[in-house]
């Protein structure tokens, strides 16, 4: 591509880097102290999340409605959540102008692409609400390729091994990997593979074989190998290697496509309850009630609940829900979020459909997807555009470029740049290119956070409830959220009906592991 070319390239930045702006709960003011002025609000999530980190003071101001169940975060846990609920006398609050969170699709021209979350499992939770919403996901049917020193790999962990474009002795390594990989009695030996790095069980092989799984970690569950959990990396790596890719499935839009339904199957019904663009700041458990305050259309409300549903993530959380346990704050605390954009390029005609998640070590993204891999083969369709979405999670410490439009543009051309060398026949211009950032999407599944952290970060408090993907694990999916969910507004119902068994059903949904 010559520099004139690129400068006809359209780059587009977008997507909510403040999405995890701390709120602290010591800038609020107290009920009694009342603000001389009235706060700065101007009704958009970015101007209260950096009003709240700046130090300004807010009112909780007294309760004006009361309300049943009122849902924080209407990302797709907090969606499910509502549509678990139905009738039930809810309100959701979304900070965003959109619903949909990490989970959401997009679309350029209507064709329809994904600016997160890829896939379900076959028979997962995600895939039973799709269902059940009338959406039937497609299995995607095709091994992870991988491509690397310009040569394609189809199906990397079975016949693959043998064809890598590496020495002998490194594809030996590789099989070797495979082969004491599924030696080990993953699930049988949880807490103890939790408790140590992944990077342990990697170090003794080629580099390679590091360098292959540096690339699957971060992408899947936001961490390297030298930071991921072991029974997270071992579970994956025996799941890819033994077929389980197998059950993967989902249409365009990744998993965005199921909140895309939720959306349309809620509002006719319940439009009035589903509030965007209103930040919760603040959700007080009182002795029959949690006050929750939120911003909203340029003004702070409080409305009184009787059971309230966190489903956003724990760093949020930990900020807005007040007289935590002191220990269960400290492990909210302690999650850690991979900065992840997803770079979405657009052209105007097929130049990739060899495969649908490719894995491509070394380079500034992991791996890409096609968005349309699934309905390719539908009758009379055509692909008058190939959009191709690359996954670049980065490491903690770059968080900070996504705030910068030039250097998530600078990141875009890189991903650019290393595309078209992985192949010759990527040498092509695209028309568009999407960059979607997120700060603090996908919790890092480290040592001891699903067996331990969690357990500790999640536990119901009497009216609250601690929903999102990341009071579930092992790594941080859609399916989680919506298990989460669905047992949160059962949770919910029994409370408000005044029946036993609440506190011990969201106890237990919380133990369950996937061991
Ligand atoms: C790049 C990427 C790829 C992924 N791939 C997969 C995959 O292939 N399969 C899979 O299962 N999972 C995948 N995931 C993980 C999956 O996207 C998440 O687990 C899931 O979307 C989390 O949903 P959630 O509703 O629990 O949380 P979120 O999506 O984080 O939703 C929380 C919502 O709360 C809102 N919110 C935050 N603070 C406030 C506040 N103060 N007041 C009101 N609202 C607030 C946010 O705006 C957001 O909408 C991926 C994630 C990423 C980032």
């Amino acid at each position: 591509m010559t520099p004139s070319r690129r400068e006809f390239i359209k780059f587009v930045v977008a997507g909510s880097v403040a999405a995890g702006c701390p709120i602290d709960e010591t800038l609020f003011a107290g009920p009694e102290s009342k603000s001389a002025a009235a706060p700065l609000v101007h009704g958009e999530h970015f101007e209260i999340c950096h009003q709240l980190r700046d130090g300004h003071q807010f009112d909780r101001p007294d309760a004006t409605r009361n309300v049943g169940i009122v849902i924080v975060g209407g990302g797709i846990a907090g969606l499910s959540a509502a549509y678990f609920l139905g009738a039930k006398d809810w309100l959701l609050l979304e900070k965003e102008p959109q619903f949909g969170g990490n989970a959401l699709q997009e679309e350029f021209e209507g064709k329809i692409y994904g600016t997160g979350s890829a896939y379900a499992s076959r028979g997962d939770q995600g895939d039973q609400l799709a269902s059940e919403i009338g959406l039937k996901l497609p299995v995607v049917n095709m091994p992870d390729p991988t491509i690397v020193n310009k040569t394609y790999v189809p199906d990397t962990w079975k016949t693959g091994l043998d064809q890598l474009p590496y020495p002998k002795e490194v594809r030996e390594s590789f099989k070797k990997f495979r082969d004491d990989t599924m030696k080990i009695k993953v699930r049988e030996k949880m807490a103890e593979l939790d408790a140590q790095p992944f990077s342990n069980f990697t170090a003794a092989y080629a580099p390679e074989v590091q360098q292959w799984w540096d690339g699957f970690g971060p992408s899947n569950w936001g961490a390297t190998t030298e930071e991921s959990s072991a029974f997270v990396g071992l579970a994956n790596a025996q799941d890819l290697i033994s077929g389980g890719d197998a059950k993967r499935a989902i249409l365009p839009g990744g998993l965005g496509c199921i909140t895309h339904k939720l959306v349309e199957v809620l509002q006719p019904k319940y439009k009035e309850r589903m509030l965007d663009n209103a930040a919760v700041v603040a959700a007080v458990q009182d002795k029959d009630a949690v006050r929750v305050t939120y911003f909203h259309e340029g003004k702070l409300t409080t409305v009184s609940a009787k059971a309230v549903l966190m489903c956003t993530p724990k760093h949020i959380t930990s900020r807005v829900v007040m007289g935590l346990p002191s220990e269960q704050k400290t492990a909210m605390r302690r999650y850690r979020y991979a900065p992840y954009p997803v770079v979405n390029v657009i052209f105007d005609k097929p130049v990739y459909n060899r495969g649908y998640d490719n894995w491509c070590p070394g380079n500034t993204f992991t791996d890409f997807i096609v968005a349309d891999w699934t309905i390719q083969k539908n009758p009379g369709y055509k692909q008058n555009h190939n959009i191709l979405s690359f996954y670049t999670p980065l490491r903690e410490l770059q968080r900070s470029t996504l705030l910068d439009e030039n250097d998530c543009k600078s990141l875009a051309a890189r991903v650019l740049a290393d595309f078209r060398k992985l192949l010759p026949e990527f040498n092509v211009d695209p028309i568009e290119v999407r960059i979607y950032r997120r700060g603090h999407p996908m919790f890092m599944a480290v040592p001891g956070q699903y067996t331990k952290n969690r357990l500790v970060a999640s536990h119901p408090m009497e009216r609250i409830f601690f929903g999102n993907s990341d009071s579930g694990g092992p790594e941080s999916l859609t399916s989680e959220a919506v298990r989460l969910s669905k047992a949160g507004s059962e949770w919910a119902e029994l409370l408000l009906a005044g029946k036993p068994g609440a506190k011990e059903l969201a106890e237990k949904t919380l133990a369950v592991t996937s061991g």
